[in-house]
């Protein structure tokens, strides 16, 4: 038995004016109300992140930011930090997802720099793994997570790991429709919860949470939930619909 609560949390992406994401919120607050045995988390733009902070007021629905910079301030001209965030509202940020890593050449050393930049703002990483489909069909799988796992989370604790989360989004499933299979994702949470044990001194493997993440959608989030190792979602485009992210939300616990 796991004592790992769910989380479900959505990744706008660039989508939704302010407007349009208030009428999103304001349907998931009233459909979600009973929801408290898993955490449910959405990242909308930076600037829905200030309105949307006064509509999860008091709700089960936390604020997440999909990106930060690693200075708490400084001339970093169109940057946003960590700190910044935290004032604004956030209590989680999206690091190293796959589309900033590809699109935007983030490295290792940065991704981990910006973690440790979260964590020192006192709040929770959710930081993102996963080769890509060369990578896999090469069999450098194993590689590139283990190095990804290794420099995103250089120097810190097994302290510092209470507030990481892990979410593994193979990038040949992200915004494809080819979900990874129940087995594949499992495989790959248990590598990655085995690599937290080498590298904490089995202090904090069974207690991270590692989420799925790559076309997670109403019809197969209740197959993934039911892997022993994966504690929740981290979902694109179907977090952009209420019915949709709201069936995921409530996905059957086995
Ligand atoms: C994501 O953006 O993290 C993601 C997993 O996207 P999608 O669910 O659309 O594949």
């Amino acid at each position: 038995m796991t004592m790992r609560k769910a989380i479900i949390a959505g990744n706008w992406k660039l989508y939704k004016t302010i407007s349009e994401a208030q009428a999103l919120v304001k349907q998931l607050r009233e459909e979600l109300v009973d929801i408290s045995d898993r955490e449910i988390i959405i990242a909308p733009v930076f600037t829905a992140l200030a309105p949307l902070a006064a509509e999860v007021a008091g709700s089960n629905i936390q604020l997440a930011a999909q990106n930060c910079h690693p200075a708490v301030s400084g001339a970093y001209t169109g940057e946003v930090s960590a700190l910044l965030l935290k004032d604004v509202g956030c209590t989680s940020i999206i690091v190293g997802h796959s589309e900033r890593r590809q699109l935007f050449g983030e490295t290792d050393a940065f991704i981990n720099a910006k973690i440790k930049s979260v964590l020192a703002a006192g709040l929770q990483a959710i930081f993102c793994v996963g080769e890509t489909l060369e990578e896999r069909e090469s069999d450098e799988m194993f590689e590139v997570l283990t190095r990804q796992v290794r420099e995103g989370l250089l120097g810190l604790d097994s302290m510092a790991m209470e507030n990481v989360v892990i979410a593994y989004e193979p990038v040949w499933a992200i915004g494809t429709g080819k979900v990874a299979t129940a087995e594949e994702a499992q495989d790959a949470h248990v590598f990655i919860r085995g690599l937290l044990a080498g590298l904490f001194d089995g202090k904090i493997d069974g207690q991270t949470r590692i989420l799925y993440g790559g076309s997670v959608k109403p019809e197969n989030i209740d197959g993934l939930m039911a892997q022993e190792d994966i504690d929740g979602a981290l979902v694109g485009g179907a977090s952009l619909k209420a019915e949709d992210f709201i069936r995921i939300v409530r996905f059957t616990q086995l």
